[in-house]
């Protein structure tokens, strides 16, 4: 059956700027690093991509690597875009990245020119599209000058394959650097797409002023630490979690501390009328630099609760210094 996205659409989502630039994105997107690939069930997948879009979420993010296998969530989502969202091009911002291990031999991953025009070619033919909205340098090269990754992301957005340029976990003097370079080039540096959720705020310590210095957003990755910052995992490692799959999230880092700290939080999410899921998710987007948080979902639930959310976006003192305690 033909998908119509509900009318609703851009009733309740916030839209945030990023940066200076002329586009906007949802104040929640969606990423597709885990659940989208070709080890998960496609119509789950697909059940949550139309659930995002009808709640306003604009944005799906990807990269070359997410699946597993690499390359699989790509060809998913050009599933679903052939499917479900053809018709919807021009209202979706969709990324990709690359700068992970994809393919054997030198040029298959870090920030050559090589590597990252082969791979930007890779991703649109795997997704069926002509462009991406934004493509990333997923991570920064020591070994390659900044000026050549760089020099790869103008030329990828000039030769029309990406609409916006951006960088994923780059630190403060990197991103300084890599925005100057993109300036000079004619191709502002739109966006940077760093972890941050209440157990890693590396951001705070510098990362955060250079963005608001250079007049550039901020879309934050694993605003749930992976699940961690859920009441998932208050009461053991559940069988359909993450850390049970052995993936990304290593159910040794669940420690006693850090379940006890989940606890103290959830108690203070729950004063507030929210899900824990809910005041991590808001909470990174106490300040205003950051334009979005990305969350993942292995259920349509999740992205609901989510947005959701988004009714109580406020902190009062009192709830900031309690979340702060539950940290130390
Ligand atoms: P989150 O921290 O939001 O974790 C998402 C996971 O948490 C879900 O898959 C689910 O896992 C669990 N979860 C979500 N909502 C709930 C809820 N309400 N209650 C209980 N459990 C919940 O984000 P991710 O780590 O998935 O990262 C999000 C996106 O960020 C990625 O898809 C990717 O696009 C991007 N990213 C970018 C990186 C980069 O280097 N640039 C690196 C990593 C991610 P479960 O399976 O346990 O249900």
């Amino acid at each position: 059956m033909d998908y119509l996205p509900a009318d609703s659409r851009y009733k309740s989502m916030l839209y945030n700027r990023v940066g200076a630039s002329g586009v906007r994105l949802p104040a929640i997107s969606l990423g597709l690093w885990h659940n989208f690939g070709d080890v998960d069930v496609f119509q789950n997948g697909r059940t949550i991509a139309r659930r995002a879009f009808d709640l306003g979420i604009t944005h799906f993010d990807l990269a070359n690597n997410y699946g597993p296998s690499p390359g699989s969530a790509e060809e998913n989502f050009g599933a679903l875009m052939r499917k479900d969202f053809h018709p919807f091009r021009d209202e979706m911002i969709i990324s990709s990245k690359a700068g992970y291990l994809m393919w054997p031999g030198p040029y298959g991953e870090w920030g050559s020119r090589k590597y990252l025009v082969a791979s930007c070619d890779q991703s649109l033919q795997r997704m069926g599209l002509k462009y991406v909205d934004i493509f990333y340098s997923h991570r920064f090269d020591p070994d390659t000058p900044l000026e050549e990754t760089m020099g790869a992301l103008d030329f990828i957005v000039r030769s029309g394959r990406a609409l916006y340029a951006g960088i994923s976990s780059y630190n403060p003097e990197q991103t300084a650097r890599a925005a100057k370079i993109l300036r000079e080039l004619g191709t502002p540096c739109l966006i940077h797409q760093p972890k941050y959720n209440m157990f890693d705020r590396w951001i705070e310590n510098g990362l955060t002023d250079t963005l608001k210095k250079e007049h550039m957003g901020c879309i934050v990755f694993s605003p749930l630490a992976q699940g961690l910052l859920t009441n998932k995992y208050l009461n053991g490692i559940p069988e359909d979690s993450r850390a049970a799959r052995h993936t990304s999230l290593d159910p040794d880092s669940i420690t006693h501390d850090k379940v006890d700290k989940v606890r103290k939080l959830n108690d203070i999410a729950k004063a507030r009328r929210q899900s824990l899921a809910q005041m991590a998710v808001v909470w990174t987007l106490r300040d205003k630099v950051v334009t979005s948080s990305l969350i993942g979902a292995s259920k349509v639930a999740h992205v609901e609760e989510a947005v959701a959310a988004l009714n109580n976006l406020s902190f009062s003192a009192g709830e900031s210094s309690a979340i702060e305690a539950a940290l130390k």
